[in-house]
């Protein structure tokens, strides 16, 4: 077996959370390891199926892996969530995480829409002992979710289909000095984020992860674009990774 070969894991429960999010908790199977990085994530594969997505390993202890899912008006994964999945065998990749608080943060400022709660939860319970001061601003198409989250959150409703988090984190009022800012949801809307940050507010990428979560435009195929040059050009100009896979991103979409 290599590291690409998916786990195979069976779901247990299924649990309806609010109108667009459903918990699944399944058997975790041997090898299957947690990095230790709240924002971790991992590549589904549901049944019948060999295109992956991805979702936030909201917990793993003790063999049991808990993973909450949004139900978008169509999806492959959003469909068979609906189905009685239970007894149903899944392929699952290894998680990998990308949330890196730097040593001088004197602040955590977390951002998302309801795909990014699960993250925005396990990030929250995981600063819980620190004396971090945490600002949590959530987008959710449902009545607030008061007891998911381990701490205080800003709640923002989103009408169908419409999200106003690029605007809601540009009117921000952020903390004085150095400190870490976390945001996931829609693909274009992340891209206008970090141009925002870098640009902008001349933020350094190591104080902040901003991380495209879906694509609103998935019906208009993206480009094909060489990523090569593009690495090789940001390099050469002493770019972050953060920065060359925004670049990359931004040509795609172009
Ligand atoms: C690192 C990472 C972690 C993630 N963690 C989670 C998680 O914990 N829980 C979770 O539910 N999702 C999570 N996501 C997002 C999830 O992978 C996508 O939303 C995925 O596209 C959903 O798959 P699907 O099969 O239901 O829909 P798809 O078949 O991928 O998409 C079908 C249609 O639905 C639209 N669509 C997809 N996502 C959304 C959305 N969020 N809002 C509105 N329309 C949408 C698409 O544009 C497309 O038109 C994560 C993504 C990443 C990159």
């Amino acid at each position: 077996m290599t590291s690409r070969t998916p786990l195979a894991a069976v779901v247990r429960e299924r649990e309806v959370l609010s109108e667009h999010l459903l918990r699944l908790v399944l058997d975790a199977p041997e090898g299957l390891a947690t990095t230790g990085v709240p924002d971790e994530w991992l590549a589904l594969t549901v049944p019948g199926q060999f295109q992956t997505r991805y979702y936030t390993v909201r917990s793993l202890a003790d063999g049991v892996l808990t993973l909450d899912v949004v139900v978008h008006e169509q999806g492959l994964v959003t469909e068979w969530a609906q189905t009685d999945c239970v007894g149903q065998s899944v392929g699952l990749s290894a998680p990998k995480g990308s949330f890196l608080l730097p040593l001088d943060a004197g602040w955590v400022v977390l951002a998302g829409d309801l795909t990014a709660l699960p993250a925005m939860g396990r990030i929250a319970q995981t600063l819980a002992e620190s004396n971090l001061p945490l600002t949590i601003h959530a987008e959710v198409p449902d009545a607030p979710l008061h007891d998911y989250v381990p701490a205080p959150v800003e709640w923002h409703h989103a009408e169908s289909g419409t999200s106003e988090l690029a605007a809601i984190v540009r009117d921000l009022e952020w903390p004085e000095g150095p400190g870490y800012f976390w945001m996931g949801g829609e693909s274009a809307q992340m891209r206008d984020i970090r141009r925002h940050l870098r640009h902008d507010l001349g933020r350094d990428t190591r104080h902040y992860d901003v991380m495209g979560y879906w694509s609103g435009s998935r019906g208009r195929q993206a480009r094909r674009v060489d990523p090569g040059p593009i690495y090789a050009a940001g390099r050469a100009a002493g770019k972050s990774d953060d920065e060359i896979w925004a670049d990359y991103d931004e040509a795609r979409n172009a």
